[in-house]
């Protein structure tokens, strides 16, 4: 079953001590919607020190002077859509050679007039957020009535208006019964890609009960599952290439016995192969999950121009105001460290994965307080083997 003739893992073509393959910018932290499990805990205004224009300008110059192939750049939020001169960051970042995408909330300013616009500009991709697959659950996890209902229309505008739909969803103990009625929508909605989040305990999400690491297991071998017919990706979940380079080397073995899973695998595969029944989605070769972590190879910009190796580290590396993103990205002492997998704590310092997965570095950093401690969700126990590469070839001592 599993996609051969492929590389299971896509290892970027970037060198990421040198430069990032994805920057998100927070562009603002302004928006209307007050999600349970917002890492921004976002407000109704603007913070008085947000980036100007003319940062926003220089940030965007600065990221495309880490040179070709360029990062690509996702402006997030808070709300993006409450930046006046959205539309003319993302022209001006695409006149610069970058590949912009979008990451708004679903509010009543996310018109499809405001989406051409985005695609005028030069938006490629927009993502965009389904945590339920009905209004109760949705709209319930998001604090606010009325967005499940709003989000539908949305997402049909996007593909019409031509950009590449996203959808984003953040998985915890209290939706993990819906991922099969979200994956449903996700195929009726024609969206290129997936993207599944795993719950870092951090802002309003640490009030949510997060996944216990069997469980984790059992949803990563799942979206393996669903990766044959579905470009998935998953985010702070890097373990997913541990498994995905596990399940390749298994064949076509029965994951569920092979690797000793639970209810919740058998119960998720049983509600995957009903929807395959019922309407036969093709067969595809898998995406390859990139091969970035936090700080390697990925980078995040808060409203006020801080650094972070990710939106969910809120461990800055420094400040725009102060260094240039290429100085802070290349050596300020955390990011640095983790591009270091020999200092990686606990099980995942002595993992045979180290390399390619790494572990969550947000949620070590949530739950411990240290951004190397080992990776707090993940089931597996490290067998002492040959520490192996993207490629699953060993890694040379
Ligand atoms: S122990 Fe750490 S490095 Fe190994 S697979 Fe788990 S999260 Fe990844």
């Amino acid at each position: 079953m599993m996609g051969h003739g492929r590389t299971a893992i896509r290892k970027v073509r970037q060198d990421v001590d040198q430069r990032p393959f994805l920057v998100i910018w927070e562009a603002t932290r302004a928006c209307q919607l007050v999600c349970q499990h917002c890492r921004a805990d976002s407000q109704s205004e603007p913070h008085p020190r947000q980036l100007t224009t003319a940062e926003g300008e220089r940030l965007l110059d600065d990221i495309a002077s880490f040179g070709a192939p360029s990062p690509m750049v996702v402006i997030s939020g808070g709300d993006p859509f409450e930046r006046e001169d959205l539309e003319h960051l993302l022209a001006y970042g695409t006149r610069a050679g970058l590949s912009m995408s979008l990451a708004p909330s679903v509010t009543p300013a996310a018109t499809r007039e405001r989406f051409a616009a985005a695609a005028a500009a030069g938006a490629k991709a927009v993502s965009i957020s389904l945590d339920g697959a009905t209004a109760a659950t949705h709209d319930g996890f998001r604090g606010i009535d009325g967005v499940f209902d709003a989000t539908l229309p949305v997402c049909r505008d996007l593909v019409e208006l031509g950009l590449r739909l996203q959808i984003n969803t953040t998985v915890t103990a209290g939706n993990l019964a819906e991922l099969p009625g979200i994956l449903r929508q996700v195929v009726d909605l024609r969206a290129f890609l997936w993207s599944v989040f795993l719950l870092v305990p951090t802002g309003r999400g640490e009030a949510l009960q997060a996944l216990p690491p069997d469980e984790v297991e059992d949803l990563l071998h799942w979206l393996v599952d669903v990766s044959h017919h579905l470009a998935v990706k998953t985010t702070e979940a890097p373990h997913f290439r541990r498994v995905v380079l596990q399940r390749r080397a298994a064949g076509d073995a029965d994951p569920a016995p092979t690797f000793g899973l639970g209810a919740t695998y058998r119960w998720l595969r049983g509600e995957l192969d009903a929807l395959l029944a019922e309407r036969p989605l093709p067969t595809r070769v898998p995406r390859p999950p990139l091969d970035i972590n936090a700080g390697r190879g990925f980078v995040f910009i808060d409203h006020i121009g801080l650094v972070h190796p990710s939106g969910f580290l809120p461990v800055p590396g420094g400040s725009l105001r102060e260094r240039s993103l290429p100085e802070i990205y290349r050596e300020a002492p955390l990011f640095r460290q983790l591009r270091d997998a020999s200092l990686l704590g606990g099980r995942c310092g002595r993992c045979e994965y180290r390399h390619v997965c790494g572990g969550s570095r947000s949620r070590a950093y949530a739950v411990t307080g240290d951004p190397l401690a080992e990776e707090p969700y993940c089931a597996y126990e490290p067998a002492g083997g040959r520490v192996i590469d993207a490629t699953g070839a060993p890694v040379p001592a």
